[in-house]
């Protein structure tokens, strides 16, 4: 095995690309020569913040900070170079999507087979725990889904996030008949909506404070979009959402932290509808049925989970990759980091 073991560490005065040793693998690990990591929305708070969003992230605390180097990165894909003696079920050569969260298997709640509600689950690249923008990366085993051999490995890095669109839907009680409401159109929504769509829902509105991602929501497919105001009313969100559906929301998914104030549950859901807020910081809750379902669905080429990549760097150029995805242009969506070297 090559002794190379580039790695993306966070510092308090931002990213420095550093060898590492390779990581011995235990009993139920594999070792994972990473493919892709796609920068994620936590991934970029720290790098700007140093520390995970405090509005995303409830279980912030001091502690949380990045105290020590951090490796970064938690949207990942890789292939199996090496496996622990008890793993079963995975072989060297198998590719893979990493599940970026898992329970700590001793809690109350793991012992009483509840695992996605254990308190002390670890996620990668939340402090202390490092992430996976490395070239090889140690994983629990039962933590690895196969990737079918028509998935592309950009692909299996984004199976997380689309688990995490999945895991909302789920909460959401979609129906074909649902009328459901998405609150923010960056990737996260916008992978909320190729799921809902997936799922037959027909009756979508997408709400966004910038007028080009509405566009992309509606190229994607969203019925209906609204624009969103910080001088809004309460009853004009509520008279449009009427517009849009001729009735009021059966579901409402809220993937953006950043205003909407405006648009309040209460209002523009009826009687007995359902408000799921999805929270990365959640992901080591995303059941396994869940993960499952997102493979299936990446799969089944039902998600154009292509036109979201939008940037592509080499892991050496991961500065540049984070810098960009900072920017937040118009045209930045996925920034895909390519830490296996790709073909030319
Ligand atoms: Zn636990």
């Amino acid at each position: 095995m090559e002794e190379d073991n580039l790695t993306v560490v966070l510092y308090l005065n931002g990213l420095r690309l550093e060898q590492r040793p390779i990581p011995e693998v235990d009993d139920f690990d594999v070792l994972l020569a990473i493919d892709t990591v796609a920068v994620g929305k936590s991934d970029l708070h720290y790098f700007v913040y140093g520390r995970p969003n405090p509005i995303l992230f409830n279980i912030y605390s001091k502690d949380k900070n990045v105290i020590k180097p951090m490796v970064i990165g938690y949207e990942s894909s890789g292939v199996v170079v090496k496996r622990g003696q008890k793993v079963s079920g995975l072989s060297v050569g198998d590719r893979v999507a990493i599940k970026a969260g898992f329970p700590c298997h001793y809690s109350d709640r793991c012992k009483e087979g509840k695992f996605c509600n254990c308190p002390e689950n670890v996620f990668c690249a939340f402090a202390p725990t490092d992430g996976t923008l490395t070239r090889y990366f140690k994983h629990p085993a039962d933590y690895c889904l196969k990737l079918p051999n028509h998935v592309t490995m950009e692909e299996g890095a984004l199976v997380n996030l689309v688990a995490t669109a999945v895991s909302s839907c789920s909460l959401g009680r979609l129906q074909p008949c649902s009328k459901l409401v998405i609150c923010g159109a960056q990737p996260l929504g916008l992978v909320t909506l190729m799921v809902a769509q997936a799922m037959g829902v027909s009756q979508i509105l997408v709400t966004d404070m910038k007028q080009h991602r509405l566009e992309l929501a509606k190229e994607l497919g969203a019925t209906h979009t609204l624009l969103e105001k910080s001088e809004q009313s309460d009853t004009e969100v509520v008279e449009h959402v009427r517009e849009a559906f001729g009735d009021l929301a059966s579901a409402y998914i809220r993937t953006s932290y950043i205003g909407l104030e405006t648009l309040l549950t209460s209002e523009v859901l009826e009687s007995g509808g359902v408000l799921a807020i999805s929270n990365p910081a959640s992901n080591a809750r995303i059941s396994s049925e869940d993960y499952a379902q997102a493979l299936s669905l990446v799969a089944s080429g039902k998600l154009n989970l292509k036109r979201l990549m939008s940037h592509h760097f080499d892991i050496e150029e991961a500065v540049q990759a984070f810098e960009t995805a900072k920017m937040d242009l118009e045209d930045v969506l996925k920034v895909m980091i390519h830490v296996k070297p790709r073909a030319k």
